[in-house]
């Protein structure tokens, strides 16, 4: 579905009172949560009754937006999600791109009878899925392009402080504070935009990025010196983090966000691997600079998928059986790693 199409429609659902509910993906990160806060501010100020459903807990350094506090958490409020899925006119679906990243709430989107709408910067959207769609992978986040529906539609909304805050944080988590998937100029006019009409910047970067604790900026610097290993033959730099180790530093939801990020720094590696022991399964997170796609690497093997340069996956294997499995794949990718 084209993006004219799209706006047309979107204006159709705010002309009148709907309930909708926003979903954003399992483990929600920045992105995820910033945009599901502006979109719902902004369908607010349009008379629209929104709710906000996580499939679990989102990291505790995105509570301090405003709103966080009356977002629905699936794996705790499983009744009351319930209840305002059924009784939901359209259920958004933002920052993901298939049914099952949104987590535990997969089974309960696919029996529902309203439409699905997807606004969604990743590769590879499962379109069929969705009745509306709004995808644009070339974008550096979600937030951006519910910034150029909020422009495209009630531009003086730009000026609400709470969506300002809330996509300024979606954008600059989900670009490494501007370091990654930033060569666009829109990005920087979005951005700029905001700042002239009244955005506090730093603060919210401080809200979110000065507020570790210290077990938290521990973890990293154990990760780094005691748990990554540098593949040199692979470009390829693996940090491996046990459910031992993260008991070790009290870990809290959010406390590996950008751990994965560190390794890439150095010069030579081309991707960078995060294994981390969850309780069912191992979760894999990879970044990679230049051309080598971790989307295809994580969809080939890792049974996830994302973006070129930033992507994720999950298998049910034991941590070993997890790291042995990683440090065989690589071989198939010595040329392009290396190139
Ligand atoms: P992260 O490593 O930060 O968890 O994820 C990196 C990027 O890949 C994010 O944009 C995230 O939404 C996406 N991603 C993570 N895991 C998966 C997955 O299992 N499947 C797909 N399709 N995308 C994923
Ligand atoms: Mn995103």
């Amino acid at each position: 579905m084209n993006r004219s199409l799209f706006l047309d429609a979107f204006l159709k659902i705010l002309e009148i009172p709907h309930k909708l509910v926003l979903t954003i993906h399992t483990n929600p990160d920045g992105d995820a949560v910033g945009s599901a806060l502006a979109l719902a501010a902004f369908l607010r100020v349009h008379n629209q009754e929104v709710t906000i459903v996580s499939p679990n807990k989102f990291p505790e350094f995105l509570s301090w937006l405003k709103g966080a506090d009356h977002i629905l958490i699936f794996d705790q409020q499983a009744k009351e999600v319930k209840a305002r899925l059924q009784t939901a006119d359209y259920v958004f679906c933002l920052d993901y791109n298939g049914v099952s990243r949104s987590g535990a709430l997969q089974e309960d989107l696919l029996k529902l009878n309203c439409p699905l709408v997807l606004i969604d910067h990743h590769r590879e959207p499962e379109t069929d899925s969705f009745k509306l769609m709004y995808s644009n992978i070339s974008v550096s986040s979600t937030a951006e392009m519910i910034y150029e529906l909020i422009a495209e539609t009630d531009v003086e909304q730009l000026k609400n402080q709470e969506i300002a805050e809330a996509l300024f944080a979606g954008i600059m988590t989900d670009t490494g504070s501007f370091s990654h998937s930033i060569n666009r100029a829109e990005t920087f006019n979005a951005v700029a935009r905001l700042i002239e009409n009244g955005l506090d910047a730093v603060h919210v970067h401080q809200q979110i990025y000065d507020t570790f604790s210290e077990n938290r900026l521990r973890l990293l610097g154990y990760s780094i010196s005691n748990r990554m290993q540098v593949f040199n033959e692979f470009s390829t730099a693996v940090i491996t983090l046990s459910k031992d180790d993260l008991n070790r530093f009290n870990f809290q939801i959010g406390d590996t966000e950008g751990i994965v990020n560190y390794p890439l720094s150095i010069h030579n590696i081309m991707m960078s691997v995060l294994i981390t022991e969850k309780s069912d399964q191992i979760r894999f997170s990879f970044r990679s600079k230049g051309n080598f796609s971790v989307h295809e690497l994580a969809k080939n093997h890792f049974n996830g998928g994302g973006h070129n340069n930033a992507a994720g996956g999950n298998l049910k294997l034991s941590f070993k059986e997890a790291i042995d499995y990683l440090i065989k794949v690589l071989p198939f990718y010595k040329n392009q790693l290396n190139s």
